[in-house]
């Protein structure tokens, strides 16, 4: 593989290094960045530290062995940009960890699912330090320090605050020549929506159905409720002023319906394993945006009841 190198060395750190937070790191390390992972999966971690973390990807399969890698409170130096890839039910304790290492020139960069992460952030820095995107790339954790990744993917991104500045052009740069397909979007917004309505549909009807995605597509009733959810989101979207694109949306929606073979969104896997889901910074923020403009929303609002119920199950919290 050969990646051109970024003009300027940034100090990254990874906040969050499960499967996206690996790949991300890993080929910015890879690319010359000076990169640090930072976790509390004490496994995962020292299984870098011992070998590299292994990474899978179109490009084939190699160990990147110029990590760093440590727990949030470990002692450290502040980074020029912070990448944060925890599940957006962790950000808050996440970062609370990490108060010694926000220096005033750091930079947080979010490319979370669902909505709120910005807000989240802003505990913690000030908006004009924040930038928010959207991503495609897929990640899977196989293992301790081992990371797959498969297909082309790209990222979008923009200052929370919508103004140019050069520490953002700097970030995108970076990860551009990491290979990970990175421009700045001024509609970043618009890219964020339509992902939301995608996983508010199909990830919450896999969580409760336990079908995967093809699964869902294979039968009408499934496919009915995946454009209801689609419809009111992108309808919530609207009302606040966001410029979705309602056939490009439905387009991707009907194409994973008929390809994504037996594909189980994060979700359904949260869901399996017993962890709590994403599910209240998708639907549930959805239901939230849509109540403060007085749309109803009755499908996306019935499978976030539905999950928070299937997971109280999982989690063994109620019989
Ligand atoms: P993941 O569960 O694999 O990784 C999250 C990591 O955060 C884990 O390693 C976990 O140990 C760590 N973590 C949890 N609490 C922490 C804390 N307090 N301090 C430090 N680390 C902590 O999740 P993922 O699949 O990489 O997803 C991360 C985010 O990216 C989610 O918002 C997800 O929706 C989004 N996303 C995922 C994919 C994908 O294909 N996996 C694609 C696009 C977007």
């Amino acid at each position: 593989m050969n990646h051109p190198h970024a003009h300027t060395t940034l100090k990254i750190a990874v906040l969050g290094a499960g499967a996206m937070g690996s790949l991300f790191g890993g080929l910015l390390a890879e690319s010359g960045q000076n990169v640090t992972l930072l976790d509390i999966n004490d496994a995962h971690l020292e299984a870098i530290r011992r070998d590299g973390l292994r990474l899978r990807t179109d490009w084939g399969e190699r160990r990147v062995t110029n990590l760093e890698v440590r727990r949030p409170e470990a002692p450290g130096g502040a980074p020029d940009l912070l990448i944060v890839f925890t599940k957006s039910l962790h950000t808050r304790a996440a970062l609370s960890a990490l108060r010694h290492l926000m220096a005033p020139h750091t930079f947080v960069l979010t490319l979370q699912n669902g909505l709120g992460n910005v807000e989240t952030l802003g505990e913690f820095v000030a908006p004009q330090r924040i930038l928010i995107g959207v991503t495609t790339w897929p990640a899977d954790l196989v293992g301790p320090g081992h990371v797959s990744s498969h297909g082309e993917g790209q990222i979008r991104m923009m200052s929370a605050d919508g103004v140019m500045r050069p520490e953002l052009e700097a970030a995108a740069r970076a990860l551009d020549a990491a290979g990970l397909n990175c421009e700045i979007d001024r509609q970043v917004w618009t890219a964020i929506w339509e992902k939301v309505a995608f996983n508010a549909a199909l990830n919450s009807l896999c969580a409760v159905t336990g079908c995967a995605v093809d699964g869902l597509g294979a039968v009408a009733d499934g496919r009915a409720l995946a454009s209801q959810i689609v419809g009111e989101v992108l309808a919530v979207a609207h009302a606040h002023g966001v410029d979705v694109d309602a056939e490009r949306c439905r387009a991707k929606v009907a194409h994973a319906l008929a390809n994504h073979r037996g594909h189980q969104p994060s979700m359904l896997q949260d869901v399996l394993a017993g962890r709590r889901t994403e599910i209240e910074a998708i639907n549930g923020a959805v239901v939230a945006k849509a109540g403060e403009c007085g749309l109803p929303v009755p499908h996306t609002e019935i499978l976030l009841q539905l999950v928070r119920i299937v997971e109280s199950r999982r989690a063994g919290e109620i019989s």
